[in-house]
């Protein structure tokens, strides 16, 4: 079952990284790290997201947008706006292209603090890199594969950061509990995150995106955030929070 296993694997890591660099993070700043820290996370980012990796700095912008214009016109990710999810998934795609190509006008007040490093993402956001990504991938299929199905996995693992904000981003605006009453379409997905790093509590996250634990009731845990402060404790991270949460 190696291909099961480098599928569950590949699905914890790059989704905690998305949670952790790029959403955490870059978007909404719930630590710091020294500049050198951000760099390694920049890589890390790309070898667990791959082919699907994509620029921090351009994500920050779209969930900046998300939260201030959440289920309006003007929200790049809205279930609300684009009913389905391969379609809400095509349209997220085609407005984050549209920011990181700077064809969407920004204010420079979103663009604030953003961790940006330009030289590195020309390369692991070009479509060389990607391709590439891609054959790598299918090498490993044919390679460790013990049976036809699960090839079935391949095309997910291509497009695995891309499927995991679209699940997220499309689940948590559809389907869930709520444990606040906000003026959107937020939900929590899940009363005990197991799959999703704490990101399934995304009504919680909306009610207060400030905070960086999104577990509000005594049966809800966020796993990132657990990480997180494992993270502070070792010094790579500095919660601004720590002690207060
Ligand atoms: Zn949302
Ligand atoms: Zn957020």
């Amino acid at each position: 079952m190696p291909i099961v296993i480098f599928f569950l694997i590949h699905w914890y890591l790059s989704l905690f990284f998305q949670s952790f660099f790029h959403h955490r993070y870059a978007a909404h700043h719930h630590f710091r790290m020294s500049r050198r820290w951000e760099k390694i996370f920049f890589i890390i980012s790309f070898i667990t997201q791959g082919s699907s990796y994509i620029s921090p700095y351009s994500y920050g912008i779209m969930h900046r947008l998300h939260h201030m214009h959440t289920d309006t016109e003007n929200d790049p990710h809205s279930p609300a706006n684009h009913p389905g999810f391969w379609r809400m998934m095509l349209e997220t795609r085609n407005n984050y292209f549209s920011i990181h190509s700077g064809k969407t006008t920004v204010k420079e007040k979103i663009k604030k603090d953003l961790p940006q490093w330009k030289a590195f993402d020309a390369i692991a956001h070009s479509w060389i890199t990607r391709i590439t990504w891609m054959i790598l991938y299918t090498l490993f299929y044919i390679s460790f594969a013990t049976a036809w199905w699960q090839f079935l996995l391949l095309p997910l693992t291509i497009i695995m950061g891309t499927l995991q904000g679209a699940v997220v981003n499309w689940w948590a605006h559809k389907f869930g509990y709520t444990n606040y009453f906000v003026n959107n379409t937020s939900k929590n997905i899940l009363p005990v995150d197991l799959f999703f790093w704490g990101e399934a509590y995304h009504n919680n996250h909306h009610q207060y995106p400030g905070r960086p634990n999104n577990a509000h009731r005594w049966f809800e845990f966020d796993t990132g955030y657990f990480v997180l402060k494992l993270m502070h404790k070792t010094g790579i991270i500095r919660l601004n929070s720590y002690g207060k949460e």
